[in-house]
């Protein structure tokens, strides 16, 4: 259970992010979208503490992700909005296995999540094969198995499907569908909902660093 409470973040003098209240059940699909600008890669870092509130806070399982930092971050697997930026390895397997070996698993643990998260993305048997050699929505896919690796409670996509074409996207949200399955919780951010209408649980729309609509899709469909 993730909760964002009176959440402000200021970038000097402005808000980025306005006073955000909203919670994410676990095993819930949320969409995330809303202009340019309107704070929505600001809001999502904070949810693994990748910045620090300047007002309000975020509590990851009841514990304010500011004040364990490491538990956040375990629990809150999270995939940036250009994923050349996220890579560590130059392999697709050694990029996925970083996150466990930084862990301090056990090998076959850590080859045995890399398996899994490898084949949660149809990215099975592809291990061995240069991250920069991918399409972009091959990278994207790794990225996921990245987050996946960690076996997160909630996985947070900042934009995954930038770039992707139609058979990419269709791929990569057939695999958020099993994932949402299985009892993970999903955040997609994108400024585009078509692809999510159909499928999420609610869909939040910021605007300006605040909450100008948090509702299920069938409602927010007759706001668009
Ligand atoms: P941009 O100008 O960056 O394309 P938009 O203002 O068109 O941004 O909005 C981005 C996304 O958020 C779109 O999918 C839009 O339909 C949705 N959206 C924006 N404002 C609202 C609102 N008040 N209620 C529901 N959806 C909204
Ligand atoms: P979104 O993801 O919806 O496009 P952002 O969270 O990236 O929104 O940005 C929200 C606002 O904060 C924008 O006005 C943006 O210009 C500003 N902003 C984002 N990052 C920084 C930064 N590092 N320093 C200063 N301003 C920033």
């Amino acid at each position: 259970m993730i909760e964002i409470e009176g959440l402000v973040h200021r970038y000097g003098d402005t808000a980025a992010v306005d006073g955000v209240t909203l919670s994410l059940a676990d095993g819930e699909y949320v969409v995330l979208a809303g202009p340019n600008g309107s704070g929505k890669s600001t809001l999502v870092r904070h949810l693994n503490a990748l910045l620090e509130p300047d007002e309000g806070e975020v509590r990851v399982d009841g514990v304010p992700a500011h004040e364990d930092p490491v538990a956040a971050r375990t629990a809150v697997g999270m995939t940036f909005q250009d994923p050349r930026d996220g890579f560590v390895a130059a392999t697709v397997r050694a990029d996925v296995t970083f996150g466990p070996e930084n862990l301090g698993l056990p090998r076959d643990e850590i080859e045995r999540r890399a398996d899994a998260a490898l084949a949660a993305v149809n990215l099975d048997g592809r291990g061995d094969e240069r991250i920069d050699a991918l399409s972009g929505g091959e990278r994207t896919r790794v990225a996921v198995a990245g987050a996946l690796a960690m076996e997160p409670d909630h996985l947070v996509l900042d934009e995954p499907f930038a770039g992707l074409d139609w058979p990419a996207r269709r791929e990569l949200l057939a695999r958020l569908d099993d994932l949402v399955a299985g009892g993970t919780g999903v955040l997609v951010v994108t400024h585009d909902l078509r692809d999510h209408l159909e499928r999420a649980d609610r869909v939040v729309v910021l605007r300006d660093g605040r909450v100008a609509l948090d509702a299920p899709p069938e409602r927010a469909r007759d706001r668009l």
